[in-house]
């Protein structure tokens, strides 16, 4: 699905000095590299402050712990997502309000969002899926009518640009009072191992978020508030700092094979290609087909025999997941969600594609079609 290799070794020579350097230092943790990072990335997503942590999964956590909320307190996100979105939620004695997405981005719905809205909602969690940015101007008009907070899972979308209803061009997780990120290796951008980074334009939230993410102090063993120890180790931030100046390129990468594929698979019949809002620029962390009748798996194992890999994100949505039995929701029906876990199916998609590679994908997809 991805190619780590070949993109470490476009750059091999400054990572491993970059690398190098922190062990000769020995500051493996909390070294130069982690604040130089943090100023970096926001000074790239123009947010006020940015708090590395330990990984994505952490960094929604930690931004639902800065909300001062309250068990039993509502929590409406996607079921369409990654489990970390919805699992933070439980973990913290809080309720996932489990709402529909939209059916052209495959990203939380509006109207959904209005509808599921109740005296204990107190956030909102959109997903940015698959690099395509959630419609956050509705979310951000929503929120600011009910008084509700809203923290936007970046995981998939760093980098992409979105238009607000002012007219102002922003970076995706810098438009709720929280953005939440994860480096994990494949993501658009990656380290060599877990990271994660929170983002907000707030200064009271930005100071509870560090303090929070590091076991509830300001002042080394003063603990003010239950926090948690979440850090970016050194040596991850010191390859992000290299692969930061490479984001946007690593971009345009994906989008380039995004445009082969969706001129390639178009006309396919029974065929959906990803949508692209017009209020944002999806970044591709996924190119996700919709196979709205032929059968997904025989598409998977006509591609599995040329030694093509594909994947479904996601297989089972998170309301139907056993983790949240708790919450009795065998009633819950959402036909678009459930519709998709059937349906979608991720091609391979990365920075490091050659023309040779792409055209051999898009033959053996199109040739399941004959
Ligand atoms: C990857 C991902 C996360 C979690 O990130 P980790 O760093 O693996 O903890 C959360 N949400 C979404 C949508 C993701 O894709």
């Amino acid at each position: 699905m991805v190619d780590l290799s070949a993109q470490y070794h476009k750059i091999k020579p400054a990572i491993d000095e970059a690398i190098q350097e922190v062990i000769d230092q020995t500051a493996f943790i909390n070294g130069p590299a982690v604040g130089h990072f943090a100023q970096e990335l926001a000074t790239y997503l123009g947010a006020n402050h940015v708090i590395p942590c330990a990984n994505g999964t952490d960094a929604l956590q930690i931004a639902l712990m800065a909300l001062d909320l309250q068990p039993g307190d509502e929590v409406i996100t996607p079921s369409f997502t990654y489990i970390a979105t919805t699992e933070v939620i439980a973990l913290l004695g809080l309720t996932p309000v489990f709402v529909e997405v939209d059916p052209q981005t495959y990203c939380i719905d509006p109207a959904a969002i209005a509808a599921a809205i109740t005296p204990r909602t107190k956030a909102i969690v959109p997903v940015h899926l698959y690099g395509q940015a959630a419609n956050m101007n509705a979310i951000m008009e929503l929120a600011a009518k009910h008084g509700l907070f809203v923290i936007e899972d970046n995981a998939q979308a760093i980098g992409s640009d979105y238009h607000l209803a002012d007219g102002r061009k922003v970076k995706t997780g810098t438009i709720g009072h929280i953005g939440c990120t994860s480096f994990f290796p494949s993501k658009n951008l990656g380290c060599y191992g877990d990271g994660g980074a929170l983002y907000t334009q707030d200064a009271e939230l930005a100071k509870k978020i560090k303090m929070i993410a590091n076991h509830g102090q300001e002042q080394k063993y003063v603990h003010d508030v239950v926090g948690c120890n979440s850090r970016l180790d050194t040596i991850q931030a010191a390859v992000l700092r290299i692969k930061l100046r490479q984001l946007d390129n690593y971009i345009d990468a994906r989008r380039g094979v995004a445009a082969a594929y969706d001129a390639a698979f178009a006309q396919l019949p029974g065929v959906e290609i990803p949508f692209r809002a017009s209020d944002s620029r999806h970044v591709f962390h996924q190119y996700t087909l919709k196979l709205t009748s032929l059968s997904r798996a025989a598409l998977q194992a006509h591609l599995q025999a040329a030694g093509i890999p594909s994947m479904i994100y996601y297989p089972i949505p998170a309301h139907r997941q056993n983790m949240f039995s708790k919450f009795n929701l065998g009633h819950l029906h959402l036909p678009l969600t459930e519709a998709l876990c059937e349906q979608v199916i991720s091609l391979p998609i990365h920075t490091e594609m050659d023309e040779q590679q792409l055209d051999y994908i898009i033959q053996h997809v199109q040739s399941f079609f004959k």
